[in-house]
């Protein structure tokens, strides 16, 4: 029995790359003749033509399926989506904007089978192309979230990656609603190999990421694998108080021995604004939380499918 990888797309609004794309995956298909395909695009509500060529591409090749959804969902959902249809004994990741090269399937595929791995990843080792600012957060995110979670993250990592079906079926048992996919994919740990390579531009269309969009996602990454920041606000709290002590330590002593002359307002406006500035930041750090918990307890769907190519 020949083996079948799954390669799994996640498309918004991508009417201009699909095509491209599709041509690339094809002629890779082509030179790893020994093992079957499926390719699972998901459209994750786009506004252009991207369904159109999709269903185009079943129409064509009986190897192509999709998932359309009822709105945008966002990646992550698309990729979960993706996740919990395919078939194939080998699952890989992709981007349809050909920043995630399909002519590295083959070596990642041959780091399974002879090699013994159960991941293949994929990092940028360079960040061409990209806004300097924007590496530049990139870069201090992956230093501080390392420092507070367990769960490694690397620098530079894509989605883009072969996996088993023993790791995927392991990562479809995390349910959760707030998807963090970095931290998922080394959450379930397995023997993973990383193969580096330089950052390629996409073929058409943007990005879909803005910086605050990034910014959110990167509090939803931290979120979502340590609580660091609550006990950080409690030994901020603990420190405050010691400085507090220490000053009325200092104030009584002073009266005691230079009698009590008026004045220091100034200060005592400024260690006023301080401290409440402190009590925001730490009631906004237990909201994020506070907000995680309320949306993973509604238990809503992660995404909701219009139709398949099972529709057609
Ligand atoms: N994408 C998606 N849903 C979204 C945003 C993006 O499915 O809400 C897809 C997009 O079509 C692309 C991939 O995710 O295939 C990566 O998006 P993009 O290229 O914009 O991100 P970047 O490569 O710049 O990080
Ligand atoms: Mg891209």
């Amino acid at each position: 029995m020949k083996d079948k990888i799954s390669v799994i797309v996640s498309c918004y609004n991508e009417e201009e790359s699909i095509p491209l794309f599709y041509k690339e995956m094809n002629e890779v298909s082509k030179q790893m003749n020994h093992v079957d395909f499926e390719f699972m695009f998901v459209n994750d509500g786009s506004s252009d033509n991207t369904l159109n060529e999709l269903k185009d591409l079943a129409h064509k090749d009986n190897r192509v399926r999709f998932i359309s959804f009822s709105r945008n969902f966002g990646k992550e959902a698309a990729m979960y989506a993706g996740l919990e249809h395919v078939t194939g004994d080998y699952i890989t990741l992709m981007d349809a904007d050909l920043q995630d090269p399909p002519s590295m399937l083959p070596v990642m595929y041959k780091y399974i089978k002879e090699n013994d791995y159960d991941q293949v990843g994929t990092r940028r080792v360079t960040r061409k192309g990209e806004p300097p600012i924007r590496s530049f957060f990139a870069r201090m995110f992956y230093k501080i979230i390392n420092k507070m979670s367990k769960v490694e993250m690397v620098d530079g990592a894509r989605d883009y990656r072969l996996m088993t079906r023993q790791v995927v079926d392991s990562i479809l048992q995390l349910k959760e609603y707030n998807r963090y996919s970095k931290g998922l994919f080394s959450f379930v740990g397995f023997k993973t190999k990383w193969l580096e390579y330089e950052n390629v531009e996409r073929v058409a269309g943007e990005t879909k990421w803005s910086f605050w969009k990034l910014f959110k996602y990167a509090i939803e990454g931290i979120v979502a694998f340590t609580t660091a920041p609550l006990s950080m606000a409690a030994i901020l709290g603990v420190i405050i108080c010691l400085i507090a002590f220490i000053g009325i330590i200092v104030i009584i002593v002073k009266t005691l021995a230079f009698g009590d002359p008026t004045g220091g307002w100034p200060s005592m406006v400024c260690i006023l604004l301080f401290v409440s500035g402190i009590q925001l930041l730490c009631m906004g750090i237990i909201g994020q939380y506070l907000a995680k918990t309320y949306l993973e307890t509604k238990k809503r769907p992660i995404y909701i499918i219009k139709e398949t190519e099972k529709d057609l």
